[in-house]
């Protein structure tokens, strides 16, 4: 019996479990990989260079990289996945074609529909890049049902055995220890500079042919991000060892003159499948153990990953396909022009959009609590404002950008994904950032010539919705 494997651009898996599958099936020889660069996929939408570049080197690296494991892989480049299969098929005639499951739902849906498409046996066996895929036991709630992030996140720490001792209870006495966190960036710290990789032969050939590539934004050039398993690693030991001890006290730090401040930046990598959740999680609490970080820091990035990474595909997948146009605030206003490069006088949304505009990145508050806040209170668009964080970051995939972007941004799935709406007049930013000083506006005031737009859509948005967010038992009296 003669097998392909189809493997998807971000399952670049070490150990991919349909390579295991068709290895228990067949002699190696009758093996055959196909991996396919589509070209209407990487042109649904804008999308970042740097994101094109990091998906179609990584995917070409991992080819060569199997090549050396003495793998067949035929590499496609094609106009969409299934004429890169079919051409596959056509040539080699394989009997069966085994594929993961994908994580985001339309290349799913797509999956379910090959082997009559293609007229073969097809397996599409459980992805296994998240955790939840492999903890059955999580109440298998109606997609309509309340579970809060943290009931979650405590039932995912017991099920996995991670920072619970040896009575079951917490490592350090407590689920959460938010109140030591949450600092503004004091005076003085500043944060180490993040690991970056010169690009080699292959990726500088990426990069030119990105560079070309006419609807995407942003430029390839100055590309640093690691390509390979092996640098994706020392990725991951660059944050343990310098960002991880000070992660937790300023996680939710923002600041004009430092991108990164003590964040991983290591989802670009988890998400095309360079690292695994575990690996992360298993190496911060090494590092607590070793007591080269405190538990405040190790908790609260374990938290990231066990906690709302995986709640947010557990989340998409029970929410698919009605998150897509789930709009409860029935917002309708378009995204402003200024999205696009940047040019406004709120000082923090030009900061934020225009870093992102140049590096495809910026961390989780100032994706929450500046864009996301900005568009929940002004009345736009979900589904704009889902395709502009599709576009422009570097780790954006609809598994992960809808259940963050419409469920806990813009709070517009009725209150599934997160109790209440994060809305903020311009005193949280003032008061966790050094974006006010230099603003021409105030945060204080709410009206008048100097008013801070954050603080007047703030008090705006509680005047026009305050009979709903009175019945929030969160938020009401
Ligand atoms: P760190 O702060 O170092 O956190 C560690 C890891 O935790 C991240 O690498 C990530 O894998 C995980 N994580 C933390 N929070 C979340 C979360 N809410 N959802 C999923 N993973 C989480 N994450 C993406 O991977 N891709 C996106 O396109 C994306 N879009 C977002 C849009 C909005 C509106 C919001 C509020 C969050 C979004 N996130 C997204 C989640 C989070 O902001 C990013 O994962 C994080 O900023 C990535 O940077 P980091 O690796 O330095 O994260
Ligand atoms: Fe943003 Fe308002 Fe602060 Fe200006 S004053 S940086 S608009 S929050």
């Amino acid at each position: 019996m003669t097998i392909s494997i189809w493997i998807l651009g971000d399952q670049l898996l070490e150990f991919h479990p349909a390579i295991l599958a068709a290895e228990n099936a067949a002699h190696s020889e009758d093996i055959r990989i196909v991996m396919v660069e589509s070209d209407l996929r990487i042109a649904r939408l804008p999308y970042h260079r740097r994101k094109l570049v990091l998906l179609l080197s990584a995917m070409r690296h991992f080819a060569d990289d199997l090549r050396d494991l003495g793998h067949v892989v035929d590499y496609q480049r094609t106009q969409d996945f299934e004429s890169g299969l079919r051409n596959h098929i056509a040539h080699h005639a394989p009997d069966r074609l085994i594929t993961m499951a994908a994580s985001e739902y339309p290349t799913r849906e797509l999956q379910s529909q090959l082997a009559s498409r293609l007229d073969i046996a097809v397996d599409v066996i459980p992805n296994t890049q998240f955790l939840t895929g492999q903890f059955d036991s999580f109440p298998q709630a109606a997609s309509s049902q309340k579970v809060v992030m943290e009931q979650f996140y405590r039932a995912m720490r017991r099920h996995f055995s991670v920072l619970i001792d040896t009575q079951g209870s917490p490592v350090g006495g407590a689920w959460n220890f938010d109140k030591e966190n949450r600092k503004p960036l004091k005076r003085g710290i500043d944060p180490p500079a993040h690991v970056t990789f010169q690009p080699d032969p292959l990726t500088l050939d990426v990069m030119h042919q990105v560079e070309q590539h006419a609807s995407a934004i942003g430029t390839a050039k100055g590309f640093d991000l690691a390509v390979t398993r092996d640098q994706a690693l020392v990725a991951l030991d660059d944050f343990i060892t310098n960002r991880l001890p000070d992660f937790g006290p300023y996680e939710d730090a923002m600041s004009s003159s430092h991108d990164v401040l003590f964040h991983s930046v290591l989802s670009p990598y988890l998400n095309i499948g360079l690292l695994q959740p575990m690996e992360l999680i298993r190496a911060a609490e090494t590092a607590y153990h070793e007591g080269r970080a405190p538990i405040q820091s190790v908790e609260g990035f374990v938290r990231q990953i066990i906690g709302w990474r995986e709640f947010m595909y557990w989340q998409y997948v029970r929410q698919m396909p009605d998150l897509w146009t789930a709009n409860a605030w029935q917002a309708d206003r378009p995204l402003p022009e200024f999205f696009w490069g940047g040019s406004t006088e709120l000082n923090c949304l030009r900061h934020v959009i225009q870093r992102v505009a140049e590096t495809g990145y910026s961390h989780h508050i100032e994706r929450l609590m500046v864009v996301c806040t900005f568009c929940l209170m002004a009345g736009i668009d979900p589904r704009q404002v889902t395709e502009w964080f599709l576009s422009f970051y570097i780790d954006a995939y609809e598994w992960v950008v809808l259940p963050n972007v419409i469920g806990m941004g813009l709070n517009a799935d009725g209150g599934v994904t997160a109790t209440k709406p994060y809305i903020a007049s311009g005193a949280y930013i003032n008061r966790m950032s050094d974006y006010c000083s230099a603003c021409r506006y105030n945060p204080k005031e709410r009206v008048g010539d100097n008013a801070c737009p954050f603080t007047t859509l703030y008090w705006n948005f509680l005047s026009r919705h305050e009979a709903r967010l009175r019945a929030n038992p969160r938020l009401g009296p």
